[in-house]
């Protein structure tokens, strides 16, 4: 019956139709890939602006297709939101990632993570008990869980996503706001999330260097978050000159190539050591 079965698939996602047949393949094959581990988790370092300690990672997933080769989380990410694939992938990366720091605790080195939320996640009723039960299981301070969230996925639903924040909060999470900047009402609801940290999109750190207008944006961010109390990371540190120039405005960390680019798990303590002896 196929009127019927166009009609569910329009209930379903009206998105998803012939007119983007690989959206749609990968669907089919991102299911296979969060159920037979084709999913990594790569790590990218933070550190200190001033003292350049590192001192958390962002987890950052990666698909690797059997056939497509590597798929870009903008690509897929928003096909797991719309397939509702995005609650499984968000608890194995929440898994791998406090599997990750539980092992470099063991191995005598404190690391946060920090964990990317999209904006279903944020709706998913099971979200905060996931989140309760992986810390007890990899028996890690939640303290040491930053968990991301964008303004725009705050702004699609915010009485709700509010009240999930405020119960990851009460779990002792941390909570940061990704891409800041690039919203349209940032100011007036950073006020109103219990967050700790703001991270300055990259658009505005990359335009450091050639002075202007991000220059000015940049140092309001920084000024704002040191008033509000908030912690203020800058990502896509691309060199030493950006790096210097965050350290001027006052910013706390700094994420980027300059520093280590996103690796696997396992590379992170070797990447450190070498760092060290460097
Ligand atoms: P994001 O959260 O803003 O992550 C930062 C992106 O910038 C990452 O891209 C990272 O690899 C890239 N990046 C880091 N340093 C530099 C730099 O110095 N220069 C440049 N040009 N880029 C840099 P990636 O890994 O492709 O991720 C893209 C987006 O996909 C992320 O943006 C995030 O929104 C989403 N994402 C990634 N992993 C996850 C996840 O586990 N869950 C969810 N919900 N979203 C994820
Ligand atoms: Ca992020
Ligand atoms: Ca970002
Ligand atoms: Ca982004």
């Amino acid at each position: 019956d196929a009127k019927a079965s166009t009609r569910g698939l329009r209930v379903f996602d009206p998105s998803l139709t012939a007119e983007d047949p690989r959206r749609l393949a990968l669907v089919t094959e991102l299911r296979t890939a969060v159920h037979e581990g084709q999913l990594e988790v790569h790590v990218q370092p933070q550190a200190e602006v001033l003292t350049g300690r590192v001192v958390s990672v962002e987890a950052l997933v990666r698909w690797t297709h059997p056939q497509l080769g590597r798929v870009g989380p903008d690509e897929f990410i928003p096909v797991a939101e719309r397939s509702g694939l995005i609650g499984p992938l968000t608890t194995l990366v929440l898994d791998r990632s406090l599997a990750a720091v539980a092992a470099w605790r063991a191995a005598g080195t404190d690391l946060s993570v920090a964990v990317n939320l999209s904006t279903r996640s944020l709706h998913d009723t099971d979200l905060v008990d996931e989140v309760a039960r992986l810390l007890r299981r990899h028996d890690v301070p939640s303290d040491r869980l930053t968990l991301e969230v964008t303004e725009g996925s705050v702004m699609a639903d915010p009485a709700r996503t509010i009240a999930v924040l405020h119960q990851l909060r009460d779990l002792g999470c941390r909570l940061s706001v990704d891409d800041f900047g690039t919203g349209y009402s940032s100011l007036s609801y950073l006020k109103r999330l219990p967050v700790q940290e703001v991270k300055i999109d990259q658009s505005f750190v990359t335009g450091l260097r050639s002075g202007g207008e991000d220059v000015a944006i940049v140092r309001a961010i920084v000024d704002l978050g040191r008033h509000l109390g908030l912690a203020v990371v800058a990502e896509g540190v691309e060199d030493q000159e950006t790096w210097d120039l965050l350290a001027d405005t006052g910013c706390d960390l700094v994420q980027g190539w300059h520093l280590g680019r996103p690796m696997p798990t396992a590379d992170l303590p070797g990447w450190l050591g070498d760092r060290a002896r460097s």
